[in-house]
């Protein structure tokens, strides 16, 4: 056995001595069970961000690091959640749903990961993130009185202030806005910019960089639009623009452009182009990141278009001041992915989108989202916008083995979900290997030497021999950027 790393690590053996005791007996084998007990106790008062005091605990049972199977067991949210109480995983791939006992006939020689008081979701879809833009906090500038993404950029003249930003450079600044996304359960990550490995991201680049997933996330599809626009009348019955696409990339793929970013007519004429262009070129699949500028009207054409909006409530409302009438819009059939945007303006990750959401919801409409709405706009709508419902966002044969596995706090799991902070994150599972998780729910001893790589109270599993900077290094490059673990200096979710 090797070191503990830490000093205050807990002993699960005291905690759970049977189930500890069985399956360290089962512990040598050639496949990896990986089994959740979920029994919700005591419902814990737990500040969200702040100092877990949950009892969530799990053992791990040691295996080959090789093995291809994994079974993880326990209370999974989702369409099948009722009718199975595990999860067989062949490689990066869930195989099948069954009882416990049955998957463990499958895999009889299996490691095995228990854990207490938690519940188990596929990983989140993050639909709309630009990582090299995400290292900074917001500037002072950032403030809703913006009509158009174009003046925040400068682009609308000096009467409009610009917003500071930068652009990180180094792997590993990259690696460390991964790992803020990852520590909150988000396992895909949209937008262009990307480190190998830790978290799957989407866009155009190749797989070697990491991206795993294709879709064309073309951020400015109209960059000249508030010259060329401008003078435009609206409603406008004139011809239509053509958005641009990225340069090379499939037309296959889902397209995902950045559209009516703002309130005013240059927005609204985005959408309408935007719209068009989908109409007249059918065939992939379409989503609208912000769609700030629609109203309730738009509602029949997303429908009728399959065009999914990508919603970022948090980046709404700090530039423009408003965001679309969310109620109306899932209400009457159109489908909406939740997303952070960039850290400049929106959340600094999936766990403080639910809370905008929330926020928002409560404020604003009287509290008409439910949280397992929210919950699908985190997963299974994300995953469709990208072209991906085939592969992720749901726990089913046949999806890639994303998972995590959440502190149960209550016996209302979707609600517990969404108001997890970042350290009712027990683990996450990308592609079937664990590659975080919280130490205080471990033994540290029995998890593979991979896991060894410490940040707060957070472990992450990864052979830093592959990467071009270490540890130590990684902690000090990024001791300016957005903290991991509180949404310290984020931008507001206000009216
Ligand atoms: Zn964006």
């Amino acid at each position: 056995m090797r070191h503990l790393p830490r000093q205050n690590l807990r002993d699960t053996s005291t905690i759970f001595p049977i189930i500890t005791t069985i399956f360290k007996q089962l512990g040598s084998a050639t496949t990896l069970v990986l089994l959740v007990c979920v029994c919700v106790t005591t419902v814990q008062s737990v500040e969200a961000s702040e100092v877990n005091t949950s009892p969530s605990m799990c053992t791990y049972t040691a295996g080959p690091i090789d093995s291809s199977k994994l079974i993880v067991g326990g209370e999974i949210l989702g369409p099948s959640a009722s009718a199975t109480s595990a999860i067989l995983i062949e490689n990066d791939k869930i195989r099948r749903l069954g009882k416990m006992e049955e998957l463990r006939a499958t895999a009889p020689h299996a490691r095995l990961l228990t854990c207490a008081n938690v519940y188990i979701s596929p990983g989140f879809v993050n639909a709309h993130e630009h990582p090299p833009y995400s290292g900074g906090k917001p500037g002072p500038n950032v403030k809703p009185v913006y009509t158009n993404r174009y003046q925040w950029q400068g682009k609308e003249g000096v009467q409009h202030v610009e917003i500071a930003y930068s652009r990180v450079e180094s792997d590993a600044q990259l690696y460390w806005i991964e790992l803020r996304h990852l520590f909150a359960g988000t396992t895909t990550l949209a937008g262009n910019g990307a480190v190998p490995g830790l978290i799957k991201n989407v866009g155009s680049g190749d797989q070697a960089t990491g991206f795993i997933y294709q879709a064309d996330m073309k951020t400015f599809p109209f960059p000249d639009a508030s010259v060329d626009f401008k003078d435009l009348p609206w409603p406008y019955d004139g011809p239509s623009v053509k958005p641009e696409l990225t340069d090379g990339a499939s037309t296959e793929i889902a397209y995902a452009p950045h559209i009516a970013e703002g309130t005013d007519k240059i927005s609204k004429l985005e959408a309408e182009f935007f719209l068009e262009y989908v109409a007249n070129n059918p065939g992939r699949r379409y989503a609208m990141i912000h769609a700030v500028g629609l109203s309730r009207d738009s509602v029949p054409r997303l429908r009728e278009l399959d065009v999914t909006v990508v919603w970022s409530p948090r980046s709404n409302l700090a530039l423009y001041g408003n965001t679309i009438d969310l109620p109306y819009f899932i209400n009457n059939g159109a489908r909406i992915a939740l997303s952070t945007d960039w850290s400049y303006s929106g959340s600094y990750n999936m766990l403080e989108s639910f809370r905008c959401a929330k926020h928002v919801d409560k404020e604003r409409w009287g509290n008409r989202l439910s949280a397992k709405d929210l919950w699908i706009m985190a997963t299974k709508h994300p995953a469709y916008a990208l072209n991906l419902e085939q592969k992720i966002g749901t726990v089913e044969a046949g999806f890639a083995a994303d998972l995590v596995i959440l502190r149960a706090k209550s016996d209302d799991k979707y609600q517990d979900v969404i108001e997890s902070g970042i350290s009712d994150v027990v683990a996450t599972i990308v592609d079937g290997q664990l590659v975080s998780g919280h130490h205080d729910a471990f033994d540290m001893s029995e998890l593979p030497p991979i896991c060894v790589n410490f940040v707060g109270d957070h472990f992450v599993c990864d052979d830093l021999a592959t990467r071009d900077f270490t540890w130590q290094q990684l902690l000090e490059v990024n001791k300016e950027a957005v903290p991991l673990f509180k949404p310290e200096g984020q931008a507001s979710c206000t009216f």
